[in-house]
């Protein structure tokens, strides 16, 4: 699968005094298997980005193609292509709602029309893939603790084996703690099923430590594009759009750590 968005235009409430124009000729190419991240500072048109990437918000104008096919084409799949771009959405927990976690899981893959058995074979190892605890599966949903539901949901979006996941801030609201863990669970996943993630943030801590392509939206464009090293040169810039300073010198210190040249400009690196 590979993903490719030209001119893309998106405003809300086009034609009404409350007009917005949230995204502002995006042009992105996303191939297979790729760990991407999309980074901005609140508004900048995040959301409103990957809700495309899966129908959820149709463009105003400009083209998404899904495997060289362009998805607003006549007879074009929204159902099909919905299955294979999983998206998991801000504090997905709110969307648990069955009787316990494992059928919870079940929800998306049965609704797909799979036969019992492949959806419960697709539950536990959806489950397993998010870490969740086999003890866990016949609690209800809201018995579980703030990480445990959000595993559980990432879980009902696992279970659809999408070709592509996005997660919109699926660490938000959970502790130091919590965060690392989902964050790591979904590296491996990545590394173990080569599909390709999205990972959307306002944290470049939680963006830079783990993927290798950086998207920094900023009012609606796309400012930055690139490998990590090749963002975080832009530190000056990154500053004054509001992506705090010492969260981008951390991550120079990381990277610097792990034996990668930074060219710093003008900022100061202490010895790690
Ligand atoms: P982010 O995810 O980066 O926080 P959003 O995609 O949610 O950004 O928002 C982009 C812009 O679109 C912001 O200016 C926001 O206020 C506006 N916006 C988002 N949702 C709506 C909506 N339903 N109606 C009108 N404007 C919206």
């Amino acid at each position: 699968m590979s993903i490719k968005i030209e001119h893309l235009n998106y405003i809300y409430s086009q034609g009404t005094a409350y007009e917005k124009q949230a995204l502002t000729d995006i042009n992105l190419e996303l191939p297979a298997g790729q760990f991407a991240g999309i980074i901005g500072h609140t508004g900048s048109g995040k959301s409103t980005l990957i809700q495309h990437l899966n129908g959820l918000v149709r463009a105003t104008s400009g083209t998404i193609y899904y495997n060289g096919e362009n998805i607003y084409a006549e007879g074009y799949s929204m159902k099909t292509l919905r299955s294979k771009v999983g998206l998991v959405f801000q504090y997905p927990e709110y969307q648990l709602f069955e009787v316990d976690v494992f059928t919870d899981v079940c929800f998306g893959p049965k609704n797909l029309g799979l036969p019992k058995d492949e959806v419960e074979a697709r539950a536990y190892e959806a489950l397993r893939q998010v870490g969740l605890k086999e003890k866990y599966y016949k609690k209800s949903p809201f018995e579980l603790s703030g990480g445990q539901k959000r595993r559980a949901a990432i879980a009902g979006i696992l279970a659809m084996q999408p070709e592509v996941l996005i997660l919109d801030e699926p660490t938000a609201g959970l502790d130091p703690r919590g965060r690392d863990n989902i964050l790591d669970q979904i590296a491996l996943l990545h590394e173990e099923r080569k599909i390709t993630v999205i990972l959307v943030s306002h944290s470049m801590e939680d963006i830079a430590k783990y993927v290798e392509r950086i998207i920094v939206m900023q009012k609606g464009h796309v400012r930055f594009d690139d490998k990590p090293r090749q963002v975080f040169e832009h530190y000056k810039e990154l500053e004054q759009i509001g992506l705090a300073a010492p969260q981008v010198t951390y991550l120079m210190q990381e990277l610097k750590a792990r034996g990668m040249q930074v060219d710093t400009g003008a900022m100061t690196i202490e010895e790690a």
